[in-house]
């Protein structure tokens, strides 16, 4: 689709064109396993990968690949390839460049299920992360050595919505010759695009505001198709025979897409993380009215961020879009239409101030999840951030006197009268 339609057209029809069997106008969900071959010379094609088509849907599956089509369209990227959640599209982003010995450089300020997956479940496979303040460049810089694969970061980070410097990563992934990997979750393609602005991958949890409504597991990864695989040797299942693929040199071959084969070809393959067409039709329909939603989200958020802000039971706010935060002049440069919807609160009561406001909302849900229509809460330190050391939830904004508000699309004023009544009890 061309790229010279505007986000909110985009977000509609990209990836999406009247199915050919039938007409029908909205994409179609293709409940199916496999497809018949036309005959045994297509079978074999198919197989080899010289022609595209649809064989078994743990690898490919037509609603699916509209999703893939209209998210590749709105990030600015090459192609992508969907998955069955935001952690199973971390693992897809960094099988290919990984392997025992290999190590990423990712940053300290990460969602806390990032963290322990980085620093507990990839030792298994002998990989290894380095945790890195990346508002440090040069420990950034420091932290890189000849085993590292990528460096990871968060546009704005869960839980306490600072702003990454992407542009200034890249230009150290650049220099190193290794992608720069960028988890976009929070702010959507419609805050940033992080390939505009030199990353390499981009991965989301479509859990949260892409499907936008609390009602799927999904991830994506999106290939910016810029990355020269090539021009050293660090990414041999990319650029050299890979025998998981009888010998098949994935950029010799598809050029800007090798990296959008190999996740679909090998990765869908082999780890199976597949999303099911069920999934990928709620997040189409979610994605249609993305700016939509993200619009009164960024309203709503600043709107609670100066209230709370102002608030004398209030000790702390970390919304990057309040002219008091650090974070404000980067996000008026990486996410200019607004810091998101997403931030933390310190009370001046501490953690008993926090869990009396959390069991005392009625019009916030306290649930495990962000990126909903519904406002959402929760205290990180003991929940989405529990398996992280003090050390580790300071580090990423999670400390024990803090509450992460994912604030929704109602209607501002109810949801400040909420918090409102809570705090009244939270502080008494
Ligand atoms: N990335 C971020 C920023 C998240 O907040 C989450 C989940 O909360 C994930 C990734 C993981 O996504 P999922 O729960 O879909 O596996």
């Amino acid at each position: 689709m061309t790229d010279s339609f505007g986000f909110d057209t985009l977000q509609i029809h990209a990836g999406a064109r009247p199915d050919p069997a039938t007409g029908a106008r909205q994409v179609p969900i293709y409940q199916t396993t496999a497809y018949v071959f036309r005959d045994a010379d297509h079978a074999a094609a198919l197989f080899n990968l010289q022609e595209v088509g649809y064989i078994y849907s743990r690898l490919t599956n037509p609603t699916v690949a509209a999703l893939q089509e209209r998210i590749a369209t709105l990030e600015g990227g090459a192609g992508a390839v969907c998955c069955s959640s935001g952690h199973a599209a971390q693992i897809m982003a960094l099988f290919p460049l990984m392997g025992p010995g290999k190590n990423i450089v990712a940053s300290t300020r990460l969602y806390g299920g990032t963290i322990t997956q980085f620093s507990q479940t990839f030792k298994r496979f002998g990989w290894s992360t380095k945790f890195v303040d990346t508002d440090d460049l040069a420990a950034v810089e420091a932290a890189i050595d000849d085993n590292t694969r990528a460096i990871f970061c968060e546009t704005i980070a869960n839980p306490g919505g600072y702003v990454t410097d992407i542009p200034a990563l890249a230009e150290i992934t650049n220099r190193h010759g290794i992608p720069l990997v960028v988890d976009n979750t929070t702010a959507t393609p419609y805050l940033c695009k992080p390939i505009e602005l030199g990353a390499t991958l981009v991965v989301h949890s479509m859990t949260k505001y892409l499907t936008g409504n609390g009602t799927v597991t999904g991830g994506v990864v999106v290939d910016s198709g810029k990355f020269d695989w090539s021009q050293n040797d660090k990414f041999p299942s990319l650029s050299q025979p890979e025998p998981a693929y009888h010998g098949l040199k994935f950029h010799e071959t598809f050029g800007a897409l090798a990296f959008t084969f190999h996740g679909i070809a090998i990765g869908l393959r082999d780890l199976g993380m597949t999303l099911n067409p069920q999934a990928a039709h709620y997040t189409l329909m979610g994605i249609e009215t993305l700016s939509l939603r993200m619009d009164r989200h960024l309203a709503n958020a600043a709107k609670l961020a100066a209230w709370l802000e102002a608030d004398s039971r209030v000790e702390a706010v970390t919304y990057a879009g309040l002219e008091s935060s650090p974070y404000h002049e980067r996000a008026g440069r990486i996410v200019p239409k607004g810091a998101g919807a997403l931030f933390t609160v310190s009370l001046k009561g501490g953690y008993d101030a926090c869990v009396k406001l959390v069991d005392s909302l009625d019009l916030f849900s306290h649930v495990a999840n962000l990126g909903d229509t519904r406002s959402l809460i929760i205290h990180p330190a003991s929940t989405t951030h529990r398996q992280l050391t003090l050390e580790q939830q300071i580090a990423a904004g999670a400390a024990p006197d803090t509450v992460r508000l994912s604030v929704g699309t109602e209607d501002a004023d109810d949801l400040i009268r909420d918090l409102d009544q809570a705090l009244a009890k939270a502080s008494a």
